[in-house]
C-alpha cells in the first residue's frame, strides 16, 4: 500500500455530523445578512502579496511572520494565501469601482490561512466571515454592524460574550499620541522587552497590546490616545456610545483595545468570551477610512467586522445549542436489483417534490437481505421505509412503512405520480 497521507499540521477536514452545524450557522448567517440588506462578495483566496503589505502593515503579526507567502513558478508573481477578507474586499470594491452609485453593505465567508502554533481555536487554515460597509462615514454604520453581530450571538444562541469598543481616532491624533508614547516608553526602557524593544519605533501602540505581565503595570501608566482625541472623533466615538446605548446593547471602553492591523482609524471594537480559554475573541472589527486610497482606490470611509468561526461554533457547542441533525425522511428498501430503473426514477420524482429520500444501493453482488436493508433504513434516522417490493411494484404501488411512531404502520401509494404523496413524508 502506498504511504498515507494526512492533511497539513492546523488545516482541519470538516465532515459529518459536524460539518452539519458549519451549515447551520452558515443559514442562519445568510438570513440574517440579508434582514440587514448586506450583500455577499467572494474574492480570491489568493492574492498579490503587495495587497497585504500595504493593506495591513509592513510591522503587523500577519505581515512579519504569518502569511503563506510563494512564488507563482510559471510567471513569477509573488503570490499570498489571503490571511484575511477585508484587504481582498476592498480591492474588490476598488478595481470594480462599486461604490460609484453609493455606500455598499457586503459580507464574506470563507477560509483564511495563517502560519500560526496551532491550538485550540487557532488553526493555520480557519475561517471567518465577515460584514463590511463601504461608503458611510458616519457613525450610525458604526453601531448597525455591531448591532448585525449582536442579532448574530441571538439567533446562534450565545449569550455569554461582551462587546470592548475603542478609538483610535486620525492619524493626525494617533501621530501626536505616538511621540509621546515613545518618549514615555523610552523613559521606562529597562521593563520593555525584546518584543516590545522592537516595536517601539515601528508601532508602539501595538506595545500596549502586550500580554506579559512583567510590563502590564508600564502600559497601564502610559498616556492614553482617547485623551489626544480632538472634537469630531470624540464627537463619533460619542454618537457611537449613544446609539448602542439606546439599543440596550452593553460595552466597556478599553483604552487599550488597538487590533492588530495598521488599517483601523476611530471606532474599534472586540466581541469577547471567557468560554474558550486564551482565544476569546470571537469577531473583531472596526473603521479604516483609509484603507481604500491606500491600496490605490479612491477615497472611502468603510467600517466592518470578521468573525472567527472555529471560535464561535466552539462556543455554539459548549453552550449545547441544538442543531438540526440532517435525516431523510425516507429510506428506499429495494428487495431486488432489478427494479432499480423504476426505483430511481421514482426516488427522483419525490425528491423534486421535496421530499429526502436516501436509496439502498447495491453492493455489487446483491442488495443484501431485508433484515440489513431495514437495520440501515433505522440508522439512516428516516421516519420512513419505502419498500419497493415484486408483490406492490406488479401493482404499480410502493409501501410506505412508518419507523419512527412505534406503530409500524403502512400505507401503499401509487408510483404513477409519486409528486402527489411525497408532501405525506414531510414532518
Ligand atoms: P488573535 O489576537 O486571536 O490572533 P487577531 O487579532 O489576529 O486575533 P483578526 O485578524 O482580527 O484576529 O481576526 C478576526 C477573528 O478571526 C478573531 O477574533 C478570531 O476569532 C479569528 N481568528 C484569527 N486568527 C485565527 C486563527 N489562526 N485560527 C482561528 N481563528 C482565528
Ligand atoms: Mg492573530
Amino acid at each position: 500500500m502506498a504511504e498515507k497521507l494526512s492533511a497539513v499540521k492546523g488545516m482541519n477536514d470538516i465532515l459529518p455530523p459536524d460539518s452539519a452545524r458549519w451549515e447551520w450557522l452558515e443559514d442562519k448567517v445568510r438570513a440574517l445578512m440579508a434582514r440587514y440588506a448586506y450583500r455577499n462578495v467572494r474574492t480570491p483566496i489568493v492574492e498579490p502579496t503587495a495587497l497585504f503589505v500595504r493593506g495591513l502593515g509592513e510591522v503587523t503579526d500577519i505581515v512579519e511572520k504569518e502569511m503563506y507567502s510563494f512564488e507563482d513558478r510559471l510567471n513569477g508573481e509573488q503570490l499570498t494565501l489571503r490571511p484575511e477578507n477585508t484587504a481582498g474586499l476592498v480591492r474588490a470594491v476598488a478595481e470594480h469601482s462599486m461604490l460609484y452609485d453609493g455606500g455598499k453593505r457586503l459580507y464574506y465567508m470563507g477560509p483564511m490561512f495563517r502560519h500560526e502554533r496551532p491550538q485550540r481555536g487557532r488553526y493555520r487554515q480557519f475561517h471567518q466571515i465577515g460584514a463590511e460597509a463601504l461608503g458611510f462615514a458616519g457613525p450610525d454604520v458604526d453601531a448597525e454592524i455591531i448591532l448585525l453581530a449582536d442579532a448574530l450571538w441571538k439567533e446562534l444562541g450565545i449569550s455569554d460574550v461582551r462587546l470592548e469598543i475603542n478609538s483610535l481616532g486620525q492619524p493626525e491624533e494617533r501621530r501626536q499620541h505616538r511621540t509621546e508614547l515613545i518618549s514615555y516608553l523610552e523613559k521606562h526602557s529597562d521593563t520593555l522587552d525584546e518584543d516590545a524593544r522592537r516595536r517601539l519605533h515601528s508601532n508602539p501602540l501595538r506595545i500596549l497590546d502586550t500580554k506579559n505581565p512583567a510590563m502590564q503595570a508600564l502600559v497601564e501608566g502610559a498616556p492614553k490616545l482617547i485623551d489626544f482625541l480632538g472634537e469630531a472623533s470624540l464627537a463619533h466615538f460619542n454618537g457611537l456610545k449613544a446609539m448602542l446605548e439606546a439599543n440596550g446593547i452593553a460595552y466597556k471602553v478599553n483604552p487599550r483595545l488597538v487590533r492588530g492591523m495598521d488599517y483601523y482609524n476611530l471606532s474599534v471594537f472586540e466581541f469577547i468570551t471567557d468560554s474558550l480559554g486564551a482565544q476569546g475573541t470571537i469577531c473583531a472589527g472596526g473603521r479604516y477610512d483609509y484603507l481604500i486610497e491606500q491600496i490605490g482606490g479612491k477615497p472611502a470611509p468603510a467600517v466592518g467586522w470578521a468573525l472567527g468561526v472555529e471560535r464561535v461554533l466552539e462556543l455554539v457547542k459548549e453552550r449545547g445549542t441544538p442543531v438540526p441533525v440532517p435525516t431523510p425522511d425516507a429510506y428506499a428498501v429495494v428487495p431486488d436489483a432489478a427494479a432499480m430503473p423504476l426505483v430511481l426514477r421514482s426516488l427522483q420524482a419525490l425528491r423534486a417534490a421535496g421530499a429526502s429520500v436516501q436509496m439502498h444501493a447495491s453492493s455489487g453482488e446483491g442488495m443484501g437481505s431485508m433484515k440489513s436493508q431495514f437495520k440501515k433504513a433505522d440508522a439512516s434516522g428516516a421516519r420512513y421505509a419505502l419498500i419497493f417490493g415484486a408483490d406492490e411494484l406488479a401493482q404499480g404501488q410502493v409501501t410506505v412503512k412508518s419507523l419512527r411512531d412505534g406503530s409500524g404502520g403502512q400505507v401503499q401509494r401509487p408510483l404513477a405520480d409519486p409528486g402527489a404523496w411525497a408532501a405525506s413524508l414531510l414532518t
